[in-house]
């Protein structure tokens, strides 16, 4: 007897539209084209990206057929929570989201006395194969669409807002893209994404692009393009490595980019944003912790000119199976020293929710439950 075929993998694709998706004019003929008039995208926005509300049933200026037409053509679900974890007594939060598709994905809410700072992913998995990192063993299965970017977004702002996360009721701050995936590897729904956040209700939720911080491993290319943007985003260059034999290891993309041109590409970018960029160094213990390495990389930051960039060490987070560990402590003080001496600003990155695999590098969904 044959069994029959039930089992079918869910099909991963592209995610339906969504107002987050969208630029005002394109939300705008939008909403025509469903035979509304056009300014109900305004209203649309104001609740979703003021608000922070996706329920229909709760726009209630809107006459009630109007909005369930366009809460079904614009405002589909795209995320549903699988599960929450928290650390710090709260303050920290991991969600762990389901996309129409089956496929899992990761947001890391931080709390602090003054900010409150949303990692967001940007790809199911990561293509960028770097092997000290959870994301970049799974490979990549597909982009992010604007709107699931924003989806995590509005959630996190929500849950702040109505008083769901430890410390009362408080507004989303600060965007990373340092959660699953490599953003520049996604760049039009990333910029997308970016643009919603930054642009005011109701075209967006009106946070300062200068809180928003790009995280990448070096695509030159896209490092210049996003420069043009006229946007003060934060760049962050994931370095790890001064030398090119060791940064192509932990890297492998180095072997398209160079150390060399890619600090080109963020100087480039601080000298068009005027924005300081953030250097990402992950120590890990007898790999790139050598005070000469500290030294190299100060030489070729300062070769570059001074005041244009800072450095982030952090400790590596282990992953499961991987050789590798965190500097010892002399070692990462010492090398925090040297940088410092040759008068680069250095501060040692905080590895909030690592207890609940929510820190940097740990946000690997487990397999479909
Ligand atoms: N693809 C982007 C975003 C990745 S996550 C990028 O590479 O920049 C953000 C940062 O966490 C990157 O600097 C990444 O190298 C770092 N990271 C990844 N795994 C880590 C780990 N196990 N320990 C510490 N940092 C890690």
């Amino acid at each position: 007897m044959s069994l029959p075929l039930t089992f079918t993998a869910p099909r991963r694709g592209k995610p339906p539209r969504h107002l987050a998706d969208l630029s005002p004019e394109e939300a705008a003929e939008a909403v025509a084209a469903l035979g509304e008039p056009a300014f109900r995208a305004r209203q649309l926005g104001t609740h979703y990206f003021r608000h922070l509300e996706a329920d229909p049933a709760t726009m209630t200026d809107l006459p009630a057929s109007s909005r369930d037409r366009m809460a079904e053509a614009l405002l589909p679900p795209l995320l549903s929570p699988v599960r929450a974890l928290t650390a710090d007594q709260g303050a920290t939060v991991k969600t762990l989201w389901r996309l129409h598709d089956g496929v899992k994905v990761e947001s890391v809410l931080m709390r602090y006395p003054d900010r409150a700072t949303l990692c967001v992913s940007s790809q199911a998995g990561c293509g960028m194969a770097c092997p000290f990192c959870a994301t970049g063993q799974q490979g990549l299965t597909r982009n992010l669409s604007a709107g699931e970017i924003v989806e995590q977004v509005r959630q996190a702002a929500r849950a702040l807002d109505r008083g769901e996360v430890a410390g009362g009721p408080g507004r989303l701050t600060n965007l990373v893209f340092m959660g699953m995936g490599e953003p520049l590897a996604n760049y039009k729904a990333v910029l997308a994404a970016v643009r919603r956040f930054v642009q005011p209700p109701p075209d967006g939720f009106g946070v300062s692009a200068r809180n928003v911080t790009v995280s990448t491993v070096g695509l030159v290319p896209a490092i210049d393009k996003l420069a043009g943007e006229g946007l003060p985003v934060t760049l962050a260059l994931s370095l790890h490595a001064p030398d090119d034999d060791l940064r192509g290891e932990l890297v492998p993309i180095n072997t398209r980019w160079s150390v060399d041109e890619a600090l080109d590409a963020a100087r480039r970018y601080f000298e068009t944003t005027k924005r300081r960029v953030s250097i990402e160094y992950a120590l890990i213990r007898d790999m790139n912790d050598h005070a000469w390495r500290a030294d190299l990389l100060a030489r070729k930051l300062n070769d570059r000119g001074r005041g244009w960039v800072h450095v982030n060490p952090i400790p590596l987070n282990p992953t499961p199976g991987s050789i590798w560990t965190a500097s010892d402590p002399a070692v990462e003080a010492e090398f925090v020293a040297r940088l410092r001496m040759a008068g680069i600003p250095t501060t040692i990155r905080d590895t909030r929710g690592s207890d609940i695999d929510g820190a940097c590098g740990q946000l690997a969904a487990e397999e479909a439950s």
